[in-house]
């Protein structure tokens, strides 16, 4: 935690802006690379609604506590809302509206038939015994049930959430519907209806992403270094990934610093978050790093698949890698995404990169409708197949007007977005 704080405590009060801030910001700067309709843009710039639970627990030890638990739902004009419930002290109403449209835009750039929509809890999971974390989980899902459901907004695994709060979820919602409603949520484990490969996806398509880019930028995979901050699901399993492909993982992370070895580190030896909590800086290499370092390693692609806003205006100046792929939501502040665009550094965005855990939770969706499963091959077949035609559309948008990566991502989203409003009308 020591280091996140004194990241923190080194942003000026302008880089400190909250995901929502960020994520008007980058709307608003998109609009400028797009012609739609001023009405929708302005429509996009707030939720369709944010509802604001009191989720009651009672501890182990008989004790009463209320916490806070919210669900944002952005646009659902091309489909139902989407995306994940996170655990995390911080949540907030305004956090979660700032991730809900990032989730708008992310289904939009993937071309999937869903809108954004994002939640969570203000808890630290940590200070949750499993049994706790259960009772709040279904808590949770009997507060929020009005306003979800599989056609209407289907909430996902997030930080500090896994495939086990979504089976009690759902648990929790089939109960009280009286009827077993595997479609109310993505990211359960496989045999309650989850997808193979839904686990490893945001990794995987991060891992994909780097390795588009990379050779985008004419570069060696075998010859390309790589560090990756954080070592959760999405940090650990692009960089193994990346690894088997070819790449020098030199340095990754988590939440009490990193390791950094220049001839590569064994990926598959170091334990991640879920095999083995917090157990990264036990792992037996040349150096340690904190998390602020290993950003500004000199390395030709930095991952940060940790929390949000870590480049900032304060660090951008010194990242020495050419590309930033995000692998976590918000990782780049508007302010150093604008150093980065002065600096020559390519920054492909969360909204494509890590877009991978939402098109195989699309697919866990498909799966659960059609009573029907698919075998690990088919997932990881067409999730390479979405991810390679989502990198495309971007990139011709790149090459077209000269945009960044984020910009032209958001022009992609944008579009089909404003196209399916006029389609569809303001009614009344
Ligand atoms: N929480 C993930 C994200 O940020 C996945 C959302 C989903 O699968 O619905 O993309």
């Amino acid at each position: 935690m020591s280091t996140q704080s004194s990241q923190q405590e080194n942003k000026s009060d302008e880089d400190l802006g909250s995901a929502l801030v960020t994520a008007r910001r980058q709307l608003e700067r998109a609009t400028t690379h797009v012609n739609v309709d001023e009405g929708v843009i302005e429509r996009l710039k707030h939720p369709t609604r944010v509802e604001q639970v009191s989720v009651p627990l009672k501890r182990d030890n008989g004790d009463v506590e209320v916490f806070t638990g919210y669900r944002a739902q952005h646009d659902d004009v091309r489909g139902p809302y989407k995306g994940g419930l996170r655990y995390h002290p911080e949540v907030n109403a305004e956090e979660c509206i700032g991730l809900s449209m990032w989730m708008t835009w992310k289904c939009a750039v993937m071309d999937l038939p869903f809108g954004g929509g994002k939640g969570g809890i203000a808890v630290d999971p940590k200070s949750l015994s499993e049994e706790e974390t259960e009772r709040l989980t279904r808590r949770f899902a009997e507060e929020l049930r009005h306003v979800i459901g599989p056609t209407m907004d289907v909430p996902a695994p997030d930080m500090g959430t896994d495939a086990q709060t979504m089976a009690w979820f759902m648990d929790a919602y089939s109960m009280q519907q009286g009827e077993t409603i595997t479609g109310i949520v993505t990211g359960k484990p496989p045999i309650v209806g989850g997808s193979e490969g839904r686990d490893a996806a945001p990794g995987r398509s991060v891992a994909i992403i780097t390795r588009e880019a990379i050779e985008y930028y004419d570069k060696e995979i075998e010859e390309t270094t790589v560090a990756v901050q954080g070592f959760g699901s999405v940090g650990s399993n692009a960089a193994k990934l990346l690894d088997d492909w070819g790449a020098k993982v030199v340095s990754v992370s988590d939440v009490n610093g990193g390791i950094y070895d220049p001839n590569g580190l064994d990926t598959y030896a170091i334990p991640s978050h879920h095999e083995e909590p917090e157990a990264v800086m036990a792992h037996e290499a040349p150096e340690t790093v904190t998390n602020n370092e290993l950003l500004e390693l000199d390395v030709d692609v930095v991952i940060p698949a940790a929390i949000g806003n870590v480049l900032t205006e304060e660090n951008a100046d010194d990242v020495d890698a050419d590309i930033v792929v995000e692998g976590a939501n918000g990782p780049t502040t508007s302010a150093a995404s604008e150093i980065f665009a002065e600096r020559g550094i390519h920054v492909v965005p969360d909204i494509l990169a890590n877009a991978g855990g939402v098109t195989v939770s699309y697919f866990e969706w498909l799966q659960d409708i059609n009573r029907r499963q698919w075998p690990l091959e088919r997932v990881n077949k067409e999730l390479e197949e979405h991810m390679l035609e989502a990198w495309d559309d971007v990139r011709q948008e790149v090459e077209a007007k000269d945009l960044t990566w984020r910009d032209a991502a958001y022009v992609v989203a944008l579009s089909r977005i404003a196209e399916a409003k006029s389609t569809r009308g303001l009614w009344p």
